[in-house]
């Protein structure tokens, strides 16, 4: 297995200060409503939980109120969200909450799992993000953000020496906060099909960056060289429209990174001539006296 990025932990937490997403679940540590939350995404996406979740805790703000409900009005505010089993689940669980536990939730994964619905990855998310405890919670996201970062290969499922390295690396202090930034990582920058790995803080660190690295540089070459190919191949005004494309999919690149991707061009088209950095920066110029662009700080954007 290769090294796993030092410091892992720290630098999650500063990417997450800076990049978290704003979820109402993030806003409490009262378990019943993590417990919803959990509940709401097992199946369904944020966006479409986020409003429901209001409205459901608006409903059923305390774990008694949703015991004394009508079944029937639970399942009424959790339609849309789909699979409405899991609603009469989460009312059984709120009722043997109330009924046999005073009202409050145990903390631990084993008394949390004598409940009705839930199960031992739903108690490990109540425990790490409602009471910060370091337990192990691992959903698609963790697991393929640790793959890439610490193994390489993907495969399916929980291997030995994945489960190690996730276990390994569980924040004991900042539990709540280090999952939340694992799952923000993997939704948002270490995705399934399009990683991030130039913005990547672990770049220099993670064993699969060539690999897609490489592919990301693939697919903008060859998406560049089917849109442009034509009579003008090589002349100015294509390489003017080639930088533009690239700035227009995405701003803030460097000269020197819209160069590279100029020069993948002649691994597909040896005719073309090899543009240079300096080449680069001259139909940058170009275009910024057309006011097509703007550079700053040596970072190129639309005006
Ligand atoms: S460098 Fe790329 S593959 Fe590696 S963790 Fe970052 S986004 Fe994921």
């Amino acid at each position: 297995m290769a090294d796993f990025p030092a410091r892992f932990e720290s630098t999650l937490l500063s990417w997450y200060s800076l990049a978290k997403r704003d979820l109402p679940w993030r806003k409490t540590t009262d378990p019943y409503k993590i417990l919803v939350s959990e509940v709401m995404l097992q199946q369904t996406q944020v966006d479409r939980v986020i409003p429901k979740y209001g409205a459901f805790l608006h409903a059923f703000p305390t774990v008694q109120a949703l015991a004394d409900a009508p079944t029937g009005d639970v399942i009424r505010l959790w339609s849309g969200l789909g699979y409405n089993r899991r609603a009469v689940k989460l009312q059984e669980c709120a009722r043997a909450v109330a009924e046999s536990h005073g009202g409050k939730f145990p903390q631990s994964v084993d008394g949390l799992k004598q409940l009705p619905g839930i199960g031992p990855y739903t108690a490990a998310a109540v425990m790490a993000f409602a009471f910060n405890k370091p337990e192990v919670v691992v959903d698609t996201n963790v697991r393929r953000v640790f793959f890439r970062l610490g193994i390489g290969s993907e495969r399916e499922g929980l291997s030995e020496d994945l489960q190690g390295l996730i276990a390994g690396n569980v924040s004991q202090k900042c539990s709540r906060d280090y999952h939340n930034a694992l799952m923000d990582f993997g939704a948002t920058v270490c995705t399934a099909r399009a990683p991030k790995c130039e913005s990547c803080v672990f770049n220099k660190q993670c064993v699969s960056v060539k690999k897609y690295t490489k592919q990301q540089m693939e697919d903008v070459a060859s998406r560049i060289f089917k849109t442009t190919q034509s009579k003008f191949e090589g002349s100015n005004r294509y390489y003017r429209s080639m930088i533009l494309k690239e700035v227009q999919r995405k701003q803030g690149q460097l000269v020197e990174e819209l160069a590279k991707v100029l020069s993948m061009q002649k691994t597909l088209s040896e005719q073309a001539p090899l543009p240079a950095v300096a080449q680069a920066r001259s139909l940058v110029r170009q275009l910024e006296k057309d006011k097509l662009i703007a550079e700053k700080n040596g970072r190129v954007y639309l005006p």
